[in-house]
């Protein structure tokens, strides 16, 4: 089974963690709780940013 979202980094809302390296990770899930703090983080097209500057943007 392929990637949902192949070449798409996804990280923790909360602590920032590296999901796609966590045990079990799979961008399949609609939502994946970070085994670094717990918070659950929605894995959807609209959770995507160009970059760190463009979600921060969108934060505001
Ligand atoms: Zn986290």
């Amino acid at each position: 089974m392929s990637e949902r979202f192949p070449e798409i980094d996804w990280y923790c809302d909360r602590c920032n963690a590296y999901l796609n390296v966590q045990p079990g990770f799979d961008d399949h899930h609609y939502i994946w709780e970070c085994t670094e703090c717990g918070h659950k983080n929605s894995i959807s097209a609209a959770n995507i940013y160009e970059s760190e500057d463009d979600y921060r943007n969108h934060k505001r």
